[in-house]
């Protein structure tokens, strides 16, 4: 009951007390808390109800926080790998010491349920506490001359300051998996978070704060949707600025490569997906249905990685319906994040409901069946139902692009041949995911499959330890694992002569 007063209002209830230090409003730039002419509202995706107005910075405050950046990088670059890692360790503890609060804020914000939002601390905690021990990894490099009087080192230093761009969907993760990175690199950093979602990146800026990571190491400027595409350009352009890491949709991320074009910015790009789940009849079913389950519907489909087609081989294919569409009936619940047994919370927004409900409508009319749901939920207006289309084909706009939604689309297919076709007859490639118990079937399609991350019978693969990021339009670059860190150094080759 706490929790749900706390999400409504953000006072009364003992949780508020608790949250409150970390519920900040105002932008944070070279170590202080910095408002704006104006501020826009923060919206529970939940009720609707408006959690908290927030500055909303412009080009100014964003040219006013690249500069802090830009003073910080001289110092921050110099000290010891070891004091930034005590310092990024010293983050990630009062990260879990807070877990409960920043979860909070996340299922506010975002409407994700608390238990999958302490999941998203916990991850986005693990990132923090990877890079700490990276910072001290980071390590160049003697090469053999070729001539006697002439010695060849290589070293590796940070790029300068980055520009980060992050979005809703794991308003905390998706920051510090570039943000821990960054700084245990020696760059130093300006987070843009969406404009949905601003409250966990300026919780994480109040900890930072309390950890004593200096001024101007991690700034942030939160903006309204009028305001971001003036505030990204600024990062994208300003010579200031080395880097530029987005995660976001690949529209976005063209419209920022373009901007970063004029400056030669170094970029990583985490762009969206259009996973296929293919079901080969060799498949143990259970698992293939359990895997299908976590990989759909875990932030009721919003994560880049969600599988957006299921292809399932027509010999188990009416039994692979049948047991995924009674595991949805049986095992999700529609309702508030902060109720303790939903496990579909809202999507982001109304927009967000609406591509969910066009994507239902054109496959339907193109023949796709309805297995189960197919609607808006009565819980509210954010709130779709869980939905399993079966029949569906390659013509319809849910296999075409990302639903980023709660709805799973089911192709019956017959041929290995045909279904690798399927997975990559498309321009974007991040996760794709498989059942099968052939091995030799698994190392063809393994290696066939054109995406980054390949889930083999496993529905669930990022880690803070495993390379994160795709191939064709999902992006440029690797995020998390011992590959992160390269994204903010740059190699230097020195040649020693005259020996
Ligand atoms: P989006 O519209 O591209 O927004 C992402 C971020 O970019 C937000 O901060 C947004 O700000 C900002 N933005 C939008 N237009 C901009 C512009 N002209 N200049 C500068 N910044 C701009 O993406 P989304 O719809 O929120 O997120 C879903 C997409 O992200 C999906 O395609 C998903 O696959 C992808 N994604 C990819 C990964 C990955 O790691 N590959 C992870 C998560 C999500 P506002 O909020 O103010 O619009």
């Amino acid at each position: 009951m706490a929790l749900r007063l706390w999400a409504r209002g953000f006072s009364s209830a003992p949780a508020a007390a608790a949250a409150s230090s970390l519920l900040r409003s105002d932008g944070y730039i070279g170590g202080r808390w910095v408002g704006a002419a104006t501020t826009f509202p923060v919206l529970e995706p939940a009720s609707g109800a408006e959690l908290r107005r927030v500055a909303d910075c412009g080009p100014a405050e964003c040219r006013q926080a690249v500069s802090a950046a830009a003073s910080a990088f001289g110092s921050w670059k110099e000290a010891p790998a070891k004091e930034r890692s005590a310092l990024l360790r010293k983050w990630h503890d009062l990260m879990i010491q807070n877990k409960d609060d920043l979860a909070n804020i996340i299922t506010a914000e975002n409407g994700k349920p608390l238990q999958e939002a302490l999941r998203e601390v916990l991850y986005s905690a693990g990132f923090v506490e990877w890079f700490s021990e990276e910072a001290r990894h980071i390590y160049g490099d003697v090469i053999s001359s070729p001539m006697r009087d002439r010695r060849i080192l290589v070293l590796k230093q940070p790029v300068g300051v980055a520009g980060i761009i992050t979005p809703w969907n794991f308003p905390s993760a998706m920051i510090t998996r570039k943000v821990g990175a960054a700084l245990a690199a020696g760059c130093t950093v300006v987070v843009k978070p969406a404009e949905d979602t601003p409250l966990s990146a300026l919780a994480l800026a109040e900890l930072a704060d309390q950890a004593g990571i200096p001024a101007g190491v991690y700034n942030v400027v939160p903006c309204s949707r009028e305001k971001t595409p003036s505030v990204g350009e600024v990062l994208c352009t300003d010579p200031l600025v080395a880097k530029i890491s987005f995660t976001g949709s690949t529209a976005t991320g063209k419209i920022l490569l373009r901007q970063a074009a004029s400056t030669v910015k170094r970029v990583s790009m985490e762009l969206g997906g259009n996973a296929p789940f293919i079901v080969f009849d060799s498949a143990d079913i259970d698992r293939a249905v359990a895997g299908a389950l976590a990989s759909k519907y875990r932030n009721s489909g919003q994560t880049c990685v969600c599988t957006n087609r299921f292809l399932v081989q027509k010999g188990v294919h009416d039994a692979f319906v049948k047991r995924f569409a009674e595991a949805i009936q049986r095992e999700l619940r529609v309702g508030s994040g902060f109720q303790e047994d939903t496990t579909q919370g809202p999507l982001i927004n109304e927009k967000a409901v609406e591509k969910v409900e066009r994507h239902v409508s054109d496959a339907v009319s193109k023949g796709a069946r309805i297995v189960t749901g197919g609607k808006r939920h009565s819980f509210g207006k954010n709130f779709f139902e869980p939905t399993l289309l079966s029949e569906v084909t390659t013509d319809m706009l849910c296999t075409q692009e990302e639903t980023f939604g709660p709805l799973a689309p089911v192709l019956k297919f017959d041929t290995e041949e045909e279904a690798v076709a399927i997975a990559n007859s498309t321009n974007v490639g991040l996760a794709g995911y498989f059942y099968s118990q052939d091995p030799a079937q698994i190392w063809r399609v393994a290696e066939r499959l054109e995406v980054g991350m390949v889930g083999i019978n496993e529905g669930l693969l990022s880690s803070v330890e495993c390379p994160f990021g795709g191939v064709k339009q999902s992006g440029l670059g690797r995020e998390g694992s011992k590959y992160g860190i390269d994204e903010y150094l740059e190699i230097k080759y020195v040649c020693y002569g005259s020996l």
